[in-house]
C-alpha cells in the first residue's frame, strides 16, 4: 500500500472512534455533529445491504463485493476489515481531503480497522500527531445486550454474533487513548464534544 503524505500543514484531527456494535456510536456522533456541524464524518464503503432509513453516500458508500475488492486491490483504503461477513473500508481520499483542508474528521470503525491505523501511526510520527483513538464502552454487557435487542434490526443469530464480537472488541480498550462510557447518550456526546474541542484547541497527547 502506498505511503500517505501526512506532511501537509494544518491537518485537522483524524478521530478514530470504535466500540462494540450497539454501544451507540452513531447516536453519539449524530449528537456531536448537531452541536458541531463543521465536524466531518468519513463515509465508509461497505458490502452490507442498506438498512431502512439509511441514505447511500451519506451513511455508507454501498458497494458490490467485486467493486469493494477492486478498490481494496487498487489501494484505495486506509484500512479495511471484514465485519459480520461483510467488508468495510475507509477511503484514503475521503479522510485525507478533509484532514488536509484543516477540518476534523471522525471515523466510526471497528477495532480491526483502528489497529491498522495505529500500526500506520506507529511508523509515521506526523500521522501519530493528528490521529486520536477513542473507545466507547457500554456501562455493562447486560446493557449492551438490551440495546442490541431494542434496535430490533438484527436476528437472534446476529445478536449472538455481535455480543461475542463485543467481548473480543472490549478486550482492546487499553490500546485506545481515550475512553468514554456510554451510560447516557447525551452525557457521552457532551464528553466527546469537549474532547474534540480540546483537539481543535491544540491539546495534544505529545
Ligand atoms: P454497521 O453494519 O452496524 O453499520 O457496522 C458494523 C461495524 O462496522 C461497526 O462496529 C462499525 O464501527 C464498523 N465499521 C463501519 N465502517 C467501517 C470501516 O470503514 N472500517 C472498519 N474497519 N469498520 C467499519
Amino acid at each position: 500500500m502506498e505511503k500517505i503524505d501526512f506532511s501537509a500543514k494544518g491537518l485537522g484531527s483524524i478521530i478514530v472512534l470504535s466500540g462494540p456494535s450497539g454501544v451507540g456510536k452513531s447516536t453519539i456522533i449524530k449528537k456531536v455533529r448537531e452541536k458541531m456541524p463543521e465536524l466531518r464524518f468519513s463515509v465508509s464503503c461497505t458490502t452490507r445491504p442498506m438498512r431502512q432509513g439509511e441514505v447511500a453516500d451519506v451513511d455508507y458508500h454501498f458497494l458490490s463485493k467485486d467493486e469493494f475488492l477492486r478498490r481494496r486491490e487498487a489501494g484505495d483504503f486506509i484500512e479495511s476489515a471484514d465485519v459480520f461477513a461483510n467488508c468495510y473500508g475507509t477511503l484514503k481520499s475521503e479522510v485525507m481531503s478533509i484532514a488536509e483542508n484543516g477540518e476534523n474528521v471522525v471515523l466510526d470503525i471497528d477495532v480491526q480497522g483502528a489497529l491498522q491505523i495505529m500500526d500506520k501511526a506507529a511508523k509515521d510520527p506526523l500521522l501519530a500527531k493528528e490521529v486520536e483513538f477513542i473507545f466507547i464502552v457500554p456501562p455493562s454487557m447486560e446493557e449492551l445486550e438490551r440495546r442490541l435487542r431494542s434496535r430490533a434490526t438484527d436476528s437472534e443469530e446476529q445478536i449472538t454474533l455481535r455480543l461475542s464480537k463485543a467481548v473480543h472488541e472490549l478486550s482492546f480498550w487499553q490500546k485506545y487513548e481515550w475512553l468514554i462510557v456510554n451510560d447516557d447518550a447525551d452525557t457521552a456526546a457532551e464528553k466527546l464534544y469537549w474532547l474534540i474541542r480540546n483537539f481543535s484547541l491544540g491539546v495534544r497527547k505529545h
